[in-house]
């Protein structure tokens, strides 16, 4: 999915996500995130499933 730039990541995890000039997210910066749960949690806020988590060991996706 792509990104609509409702910035739910953007309140959950500023950290982590920045926005190009149309305010659509652009990329993460950053990271590794291993051990950060607000990653999941922004992920998993998203309302259009932009934001995909892969476990970096397993290779699993976590979300969406
Ligand atoms: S990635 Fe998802 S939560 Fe973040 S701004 Fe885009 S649509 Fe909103």
């Amino acid at each position: 999915m792509v990104c609509t730039g409702s910035k739910r990541c953007l309140a959950i995890a500023p950290h982590a996500f920045w926005f190009d000039d149309r305010s659509y997210v652009s990329g993460v910066s950053g990271g590794p995130f291993s051990d950060d749960e607000d990653i999941v949690v922004a992920a998993e806020s998203c309302p259009v499933g932009a934001i995909t988590v892969v476990d970096e060991e397993s290779g699993a996706q976590v979300v969406p």
